[in-house]
């Protein structure tokens, strides 16, 4: 709408780059959320040129003459904009801005212009734009220190049950199977979504309740710290098979191994009672069905 009053207005539309790449769009995001900080910053640094400026304009204005002799300190304003402007930029700070042979080592104004020059340097330039860049680049390292964090817990924990790699790699059937098949997060978004698309009416039981929880930003409908594959796993090893002969070796694999061998000696005995106890009753030996 602004192009059609001024054409101008055009060039911007490039800065839709920025949402477009995730990348700006984080360092924009890291920016903002240290606004704060750089904002207090600026505004230190503005009035300490400010103060620079206010004794530039009382003792120092020769050395505002520069170049074809233009008053560059004619009031404070323009004091203010010259100091503003020249010292950021200038490399030594404002003194390097400044006309050089301005006051003579023998005046009076020398040393006010020595200390003028150097601690102005010392402050501005080298304490507090030096504060504003670190601001800065902390903000933007933090930053890539919270992406690399996500990156690598969501490459070593499941995103849906939030059990660990090793866990799954050593109790269930591997990292990538579950990820990719048994807790899919693609599937379980597709669910999500296949809930929110049906109708009230159309929901069973279950979506019924899933959609109740999600309506309220509960997530307590997740497998959290389950998973079918562990669980199937784990019960394996403690049958009557060759997993409880596995864990004869330990101290905890014995005394599962006896607990399982008391137990089917109990069978055996209630077997032969119930054998007995159907003879008893009808007189006659039975075959043995048991
Ligand atoms: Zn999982």
């Amino acid at each position: 709408m602004v192009g059609l009053t001024h054409y101008l207005a055009y060039p911007f539309l490039l800065l839709t780059i920025v949402p477009s790449w995730s990348v700006l769009r984080n360092i924009i995001r890291a920016l903002f959320n240290n606004a704060r900080q750089i904002m207090q910053t600026i505004v230190l640094i503005i009035v300490i040129i400010y103060l620079y400026s206010v004794w530039g304009f009382q003792y120092l204005r020769e050395s505002f003459v520069m170049e074809n002799d233009v008053d560059n300190c004619s009031d404070l304003l323009n004091c203010f904009a010259t100091s503003f402007s020249r010292g950021l930029r200038a490399f030594g700070g404002i003194g390097d801005a400044l006309t050089a042979n301005a006051v003579n080592h023998g005046s009076s104004e020398y040393w006010g212009r020595y200390w003028y020059d150097l601690t102005a340097f010392l402050i501005i330039n080298g304490l507090l734009l030096c504060l504003l860049w670190g601001i800065i680049m902390d903000a933007l390292s933090e930053m890539q220190r919270e992406r690399n964090s996500i990156h690598q817990e969501f490459n070593s924990i499941c995103f849906v049950c939030g059990i660990n790699k090793f866990e799954l790699e050593t109790k269930g059937r591997g990292w990538k199977r579950h990820i990719q098949e048994e807790h899919s997060v693609a599937d379980y978004m597709c669910y999500l979504i296949y809930i929110d698309e049906k109708t009230k009416t159309e929901l069973n039981s279950l979506e019924t309740y899933v959609k109740k929880r999600k309506d309220v930003h509960a997530v307590d409908f997740f497998p959290i710290g389950k998973a079918m594959s562990v669980r199937e796993k784990e019960p394996a090893r403690d049958s009557l098979g060759s997993a409880a002969g596995q864990n004869a070796s330990t101290t905890g694999g014995n005394v599962r191994v006896e607990g399982i061998e008391e137990l089917r000696g109990m069978i055996i005995e209630m077997r032969e009672q119930i054998r007995d106890l159907k003879t008893h009753i009808n007189g006659a030996p039975v075959a043995q069905v048991l």
